[in-house]
């Protein structure tokens, strides 16, 4: 590979890296499993080691991935803005592996670079839940924040006192006068299932996994919610200093005696094939523990020898997690049914005997389409492997054909439509059959209006069971019908009281306020997902611009090419399309950038006091800033309404804000506050996205 070619690769990897941390940390729903996720990252570090002139500081190699949400004035899910305080010592990851070779690795190389072999490790399980830093002061609870960007945490401290094993004052003594504890925030299983089994009963989206569970749950804004939702606290780590213990175990041994959760699973072991033996125990016996763990992680023990060996800009050189990879089952092929999205893609999904796997039930996997069942040759009956990575759909990986049943047929894929009989298409290329009936399959369109209505898009509170009732009773068949709904006709509805209508109908009348961007992206045009619909918004400024553009207009902006250039051209020559567009802006929806931008005072009466550097110069920082009719000020008082911190910030304005109280606000959330359209595009990369599909596993 030269220069150039590792160049390419080095800034692809980094954008498909950073969006899928944030679909992680701060969307709480990964679309790519933890070990692609891994193997991206460790073919980004090789790059950046072997061509170093690409390593650049904002890469993912460099940076913790960021769990803060963008605090937005204009967001519809208000109220989340948490306080914000720096860390006292940055809150880092670990390195991780998958082979135990690179644990031998690590044992080797710590023992070249500390010229002995006469020491001791800690062995401890790798909780899978969301990191937190706890704050004790003269023996009582004083702060809890989340791990953040590394830097700065959100003050999450009201919702961990609601978590029952966290104590608010400790007991016995020795506990130094002000101190941290950092550790992390799990979600039982048994609590999991049970908060899923209520957010379905009340048509929210289930967490597709304990951690997603745990870390929306410490995001709340009503501390009496996150007491019900079960979650406990397990803590592994003092920062160094702090208490005067010569091992990391015996610190936890003192924090134990103090009341704090400590791990009973840790051991103290003295060689590789103890260290071993603990990975192999914990592989089988993690699958009886109450809640998630991911792997192991495994610790210098002494804190001299931690301290020679110091820390990447990353992680500590001390401490490796080895990662247990995602668990297999084998269970047998039941049935096969064809589901229809929103965009009229048939998709054959698996229903299995149920099995148990990486601690929830699984009962359905995804079979993708026609070719993947040829190539794989399932038939109904198999005995078949299953795979679940976290938080991805059930995969199948293999097939026992030695367990195949004698009358097995091969599976027949349907000619037509499941939910309208219309018979089913494939263009060339494509892998997935389509039904294209799209304005008339009821499928389809219950999709397109759940799509709508998602929180990417018009986030208009809503669940299957509610477009089901509209839909069937002929009141709402396209978007623009949702803004003519009256109270009245909701009132008629089954299970409808005077609250449930009033919320629906004031969701309805928030979505508003919705910036172009995700209007375009809730059109639901094919192949159009949410960057895509980011890029075009900014490019052509206005829905009119669009719908007149050319197909080689389109072809100008970034990340659109020829499929998605005909998709969008498709979608604008269908009248039945621009009557609707031209109702939902009789409703009042933005169709341009600058009808958002023009009619916002977004930082009128702020004051910022901007401190580091970002990723566009601080003289547009500060531009933007006034554009949008906030004040700059050069130092922090008690009339800062922000501190705007970039990297590296001063730390005594820093400092200064968190004595005064005064809020610090990073780059993003920043950005999230300034009206739609004034977005530097500098700042994004736009990403080609799958087309979301609505219907699979909901
Ligand atoms: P990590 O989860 O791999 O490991 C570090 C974290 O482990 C620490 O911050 C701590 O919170 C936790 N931990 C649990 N038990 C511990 C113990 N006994 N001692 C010390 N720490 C312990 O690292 P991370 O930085 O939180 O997350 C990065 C990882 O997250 C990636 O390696 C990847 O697997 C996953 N990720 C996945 C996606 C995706 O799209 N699937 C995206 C971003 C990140």
């Amino acid at each position: 590979m030269d220069a150039n070619q590792a160049e390419k690769r080095i800034l692809e990897l980094k954008d498909i890296l950073w969006e899928n941390s944030r679909r992680y940390y701060v969307e709480n729903a990964p679309t790519m499993s933890d070990f692609e996720y891994d193997t991206l990252m460790h073919e980004l570090e090789d790059l950046e080691s072997r061509f170093p002139q690409f390593r650049t500081p904002d890469s993912p190699t460099q940076k913790v991935g960021s769990d803060l949400e963008a605090a937005s004035p204009k967001s519809s899910r208000k109220g989340k803005d948490f306080a914000r305080y720096p860390h006292r010592y940055p809150m880092l990851s670990l390195g991780n592996t998958y082979s135990i070779a690179e644990i031998e690795d690590f044992v080797r190389r710590a023992e070249r670079e500390l010229g002995r072999s006469d020491f001791t490790y800690s062995c401890e399980l790798k909780f899978d839940g969301t990191a937190i830093c706890l704050n004790y002061r003269n023996g009582k609870l004083f702060r809890a924040l989340t791990r953040g960007d590394g830097v700065i945490g959100d003050d999450v401290t009201d919702n961990v006192r609601m978590i029952s094993n966290v104590p608010q004052t400790l007991k016995g003594s020795g506990w130094p006068d002000d101190f941290e504890i950092r550790g992390e925030i799990l979600m039982p299983y048994e609590s999991f299932d049970r908060l899923n089994e209520e957010r379905e009963a009340q048509e929210e989206e289930p967490f597709a996994n304990p951690r997603n569970a745990a870390s929306g749950s410490l995001k709340l804004t009503d501390p009496q919610e996150v007491g019900r939702r079960g979650l406990i606290c397990t803590l592994y780590h003092v920062p160094a200093g702090s208490v005067a213990c010569a091992t990391h175990q015996e610190v936890l041994d003192a924090a134990a005696s103090w009341g704090l959760p400590v791990s009973p699973e840790r051991r103290t072991v003295g060689s590789i094939a103890e260290i071993e033996e603990y990975i192999d125990y914990w592989d089988t016996a993690r699958k009886t523990l109450p809640f998630a763990t991911d792997g192991i992680v495994i610790k210098i023990n002494s804190l001299a020898l931690q301290s020679s060996l110091g820390y990447t800009a990353k992680s500590p050189r001390w401490a490796v997690a080895y990662k247990f990879k995602a668990e297999e089952a084998l269970t047998r092929l039941l049935s096969i049914d064809y589901q229809v999205g929103r965009t009229g893609a048939v998709t054959p999904v698996a229903n299995l005997s149920p099995v148990f796997l990486s601690g929830t039930m699984v009962r359905r996997a995804t079979l993708n389409n026609q070719d993947f069942i040829n190539q794989m040759d399932i038939r109904v009956g198999d005995t078949v492997k299953v795979v679940k990575g976290g938080e991805i759909i059930p995969k199948i990986i293999d097939v026992d054909y030695s367990l195949r049943p004698a009358q097995s047929q091969i599976p027949v894929f349907p000619k037509t439509c499941p939910d309208c009989g219309t018979p089913l298409v494939k263009a060339d290329g494509e892998a997935k059959w389509f039904c294209p009936n799209s304005d008339g399959c009821p499928t389809q369109i219950k999709g397109k209006l759940l799509h709508f209505m998602s929180r990417k898009a018009m986030n208009i509170i809503a669940g299957e069971a509610t477009v089901d009732q509209l839909f069937n009773l002929g009141l709402v068949r396209t978007p623009d019908q949702l803004y003519t709904l009256s109270k009245n006709s909701l009132l008629m509805l089954e299970g409808w009281k005077e609250r449930s209508a009033q919320r629906f109908l004031d969701s309805i009348r928030e979505s508003l306020d919705v910036p172009f961007e995700r209007v375009l992206h809730a059109l639901g045009i094919r192949f159009v997902g949410e960057t895509t619909a980011k890029s075009m918004a900014r490019h052509f400024g206005s829905i009119d611009a669009l719908m007149a553009a050319t197909r080689e207009d389109l072809l100008q902006v970034g990340d659109i090419g020829d499929v998605i250039a005909d998709s969008v051209k498709d979608y604008f020559a269908d009248s039945g399309h621009l009557r609707m567009i031209g109702n939902l802006r009789n409703a009042g929806l933005h169709f341009s950038v600058e009808t958002a931008a023009e009619s916002s005072d977004a930082l009128s009466g702020k004051t910022f006091v901007v401190s580091g550097t970002f990723s566009v110069s601080r003289d547009e920082i500060k531009r933007l800033i006034e554009a949008a009719g906030g004040r700059n000020a050069g130092s922090v008082s008690s009339r800062t309404t922000f501190l705007l911190a970039g990297a590296k910030p001063g730390p005594e304005k820093i400092k200064k804000a968190e004595a005064l109280g005064v809020k610090v606000i990073g780059e993003e959330d920043f950005f999230q506050m300034l009206p739609s359209g004034t977005v530097s595009p500098a700042r994004q990369a736009p990403q080609p996205e799958p087309e979301q599909e609505l219907t699979l596993f909901q």
